[in-house]
Formats: structure tokens, C-alpha cells, sequence
């Protein structure tokens, strides 16, 4: 099948909402009055964003839901998006599992395919998504003020849990890996979350790089600091309920009833930045040693902090609005959790599990510097 035919076969659709789609050099969006154009663009490239065997329906659907995710953090309605496609062969198979995963959340937004680029070469998937949003009213990265809550949609850290595990680092339960694994492949866009909370949360962003990081760019734009209760978002993992099995004996470096200083180092490195280095013991067993424990709230620590590929918002709010931010959570049927707050004194601490500030390692993340 040559270009034309995939594009004409898979990517051509009727518009409803565009005033002309996909078949002419240029596109054409008729914005509502009043309203701003809300535009942004996310690459996935093979090797680095996604594996090359990944299902190409989930594969479509996160192509999309990480652009979606944009414009839900910034308060935007979903209208339209283009998307160019690099594709090392025509395999239809493929193209047309892909297109099915990415139009399936596309109907589900109403958001219409208007236009790309097809070409032969190396798998990368560009989207660019187009949105309104009421003029002057889009949440932004530098609204925050001292004194602000802090919360964040959803759940937090299974993505990376997957990741790890799929890279051979951890093994879960099957089930649990599945859950997670559908975390990491079609995370959900908090399209209607971000819509709800405009006019009440005073800055806002979406988790894709992990929590702390991202709340960073908050805190650097908003020229402020925060406290971050990890109480509050080591539960955020949905995985957690099974990870807090003891990890079973004999199996991984961890397993045994003592740990040697390498493995105690093993467990430190996980608070470090870069990539963790869990134990390759099963999780499940019967009976954990304190170190099992403590490694596996270090992982814990690591996936819902520093996780990554989460697509989560994370936002702040004035401490009178718990009300409203209640109020949008439920409109918008999507679980919020206040985690910290918003203070003057630059930086970031973080509280541990007794309420203590952790030496906070987690805190110089820099995702440049890994
Ligand atoms: P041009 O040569 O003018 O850039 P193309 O021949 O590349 O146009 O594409 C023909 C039409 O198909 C254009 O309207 C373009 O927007 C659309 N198109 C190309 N690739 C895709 C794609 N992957 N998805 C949706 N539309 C596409
Ligand atoms: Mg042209």
C-alpha cells in the first residue's frame, strides 16, 4: 500500500467540527470567538519513548493521550490535531491497529485527525494537538503563591513500576505488572479535570517526567518553594497494596534474612537520582526482613516521586478553594489528592514517614543532569 492509500484508508475522516480536514495542503480551524488556540506538540520515537513490540492500538492511544494531556493541563478543550508519521515500512496490520487505538481516543474527545505527514523511515510518531481555552483563563506553570495547596490527579508511579519490571529489574505478580503495564501504555488524559478547574487552581502542569521534577518547573516559574508529604503520595501507587507483601526469601539479593552492606547500598541507590536498581527478587513471599521493607518503600518512594510517564495533573490551589477543587474533582469523576504545600522560602523538602524531613535527595532531581 503506497502513502496515499494508508492516509486515504486510515487517516481520513469526515470533520464535524473543523471547517476543512484532512485532503488539501492546509487544514482549517474556525476557533469560537473568545476563545484562545491552546497548541502543543509531543514526539514518541522508537527506542526511547516505547518499545519497538509495543501493541500499536495502545501505542496510537498514547501517541495522542500525551498531547491530550497538554492541553488538560492547561485548562484547554480538546479540537483537532495533525499527526506525522514516520513508518519503516506499510505494514497495514500494523497502521490500522494504530490508527483504531489513536481515533478511539480521538472520538472520545472529540478531538478531529485535520492533517499530518506520512514518510518512510525510522518509527516516530509527532502529534500536534490544537484546543480552546476562554481567553486569558488557561492554567499556567507560574501562578502559584505561597500558602497554596498542592495536589495531584489520580495515581502516581505505576507507570515506571512497569517500566522496571518490563526491563527485567523487578518481577511483579502478574496482575499487578497487567495494571500497571496499562498505566504505562494507555495512561488517561485528564482532559476534563483540567476544564473543571479553571477560575480555581492558580498554577498547573501534567506529571510526565515525575512528580517532583515536573512540580519544579511550578515552583521555578511561581518563584517559590514547597513541602511534599510523602504520606500522601507513596498510597498514590495503585501497585502499592501488592508491593507491601513481603518479598519472597531466597530469591533476589534482598531475600535473605540479612542484608550484606552491598545490599544496603543497593537500597540507598534508589534514592539517588538516575535510574533505580532494585533487587531482582520477586515480590509476593511470605516473610520480609526490615531491609525488604525499607526497599520497598524506597521503590515505592522512587516510582511515585520521580516515576515518570505518569500524564497526571499536578496543580495548586488557595486553601479556601478545597471546596471548589472537591467540587471539580467529582464533576470531572477523577480522584485528586492534596499531597503538600506552597511556601515562600525557596526549594523543595520532603516529609517522611514519621513527618520528618527527609535528606532530600529527591528534591535535587534533575532529569538533565541523568
Ligand atoms: P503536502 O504534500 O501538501 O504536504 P501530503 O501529500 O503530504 O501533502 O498529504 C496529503 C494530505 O494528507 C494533506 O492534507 C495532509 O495533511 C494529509 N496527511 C498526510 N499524512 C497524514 C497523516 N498521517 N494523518 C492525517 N493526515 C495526513
Ligand atoms: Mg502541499
Amino acid at each position: 500500500m503506497g502513502e496515499f492509500d494508508l492516509i486515504r484508508t486510515f487517516f481520513t475522516r469526515p470533520v464535524r467540527r473543523a471547517a476543512l480536514g484532512v485532503g488539501d495542503d492546509c487544514a482549517l480551524l474556525a476557533p469560537t470567538p473568545g476563545m484562545q488556540l491552546a497548541v502543543s506538540s509531543d514526539m514518541l520515537v522508537e527506542g526511547r519513548h516505547f518499545f519497538a513490540d509495543v501493541d500499536p492500538l495502545r501505542l496510537g492511544h498514547k501517541a495522542l493521550a500525551v498531547n491530550l494531556s497538554d492541553l488538560a493541563a492547561c485548562g484547554a478543550r480538546p479540537l483537532a490535531f495533525t499527526l506525522a508519521l514516520a513508518l519503516p515500512r506499510a505494514d497495514t496490520a500494523w497502521v490500522g491497529a494504530f490508527a483504531d487505538g489513536l481515533l478511539a481516543l480521538a472520538d472520545a474527545h472529540e478531538c478531529e485527525l485535520i492533517g499530518g505527514d506520512t514518510t518512510q523511515g525510522p518509527l516516530n510518531i509527532c502529534i500536534t494537538v490544537f484546543g480552546e481555552v476562554p481567553a486569558g483563563q488557561a492554567l499556567l506553570r507560574s501562578g502559584a503563591r505561597a500558602g497554596d495547596d498542592i495536589y495531584v490527579s489520580g495515581s502516581l508511579g505505576d507507570a515506571r513500576l512497569a517500566l522496571e519490571a518490563l526491563q527485567g529489574h523487578l518481577t511483579l505478580p502478574p496482575a499487578t505488572l497487567a495494571a500497571a503495564r496499562l498505566r504505562l501504555e494507555m495512561p488517561t488524559p485528564r482532559v476534563a479535570l483540567g476544564q473543571a478547574l479553571r477560575g480555581i487552581a492558580s498554577s498547573a502542569l501534567d506529571v510526565s517526567d515525575g512528580l517532583l521534577g515536573d512540580l519544579g518547573h511550578i515552583l521555578a516559574q511561581s518563584r517559590v518553594g514547597a513541602c511534599i508529604d510523602t504520606r500522601l503520595t507513596s498510597p498514590l501507587l495503585a501497585a502499592g497494596a501488592s508491593l507491601q507483601k513481603p518479598l519472597a526469601p531466597g530469591h533476589g539479593h534482598l531475600g535473605g534474612q540479612r542484608a550484606t552492606r552491598n545490599e544496603q547500598a543497593r537500597g540507598q541507590e534508589l534514592l539517588a537520582p538516575g535510574r533505580p536498581k532494585p533487587a531482582d527478587g520477586p515480590l509476593g513471599g511470605q516473610r520480609a526482613t526490615r531491609n525488604e521493607q525499607a526497599w520497598g518503600q524506597e521503590l515505592i518512594r522512587h516510582c511515585t516521586l520521580a516515576g515518570g510517564d505518569d500524564y497526571e495533573l499536578c496543580f495548586t490551589a488557595a486553601p479556601e478553594l478545597r471546596a471548589q477543587v472537591a467540587a471539580a474533582a467529582r464533576h470531572s469523576d477523577t480522584p485528586v489528592t492534596r499531597i503538600g504545600s506552597v511556601q515562600a522560602q525557596a526549594g523543595l523538602r520532603l516529609l517522611g514517614a514519621q513527618g520528618q524531613e527527609l535528606v532530600s535527595r529527591y528534591a535535587s532531581f534533575d532529569h538533565f543532569s541523568v
